[in-house]
């Protein structure tokens, strides 16, 4: 994750519905009676769809895209 999401019509930036088509692989582990638990989930791809704000309902051109600063800071 190198950037996050803002709102740019009610300033919120934590809280969004995101759909987004993403390719994983992972290790499926079932029990013996058939309980499945998904582990070691690795994102191959992932490309997110639509963004809306869960404050507002805003989507489209009002989410913006906001940088994270990196490791380097
Ligand atoms: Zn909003």
């Amino acid at each position: 994750m190198t950037s996050r999401y803002r709102c740019t019509a009610c300033g919120n930036l934590t809280r969004f519905d995101v759909v987004a088509t993403r390719r994983t692989r992972a290790f499926w582990h079932y029990t013996v009676g058939g309980e499945l638990s998904v582990e070691e989930e690795q994102v191959l791809d992932a490309v997110v769809e639509s963004v809306v704000c869960r404050w507002c309902s805003a989507s489209g051109a009002a989410i913006e895209e906001v940088p994270l600063p990196g490791p380097e800071g």
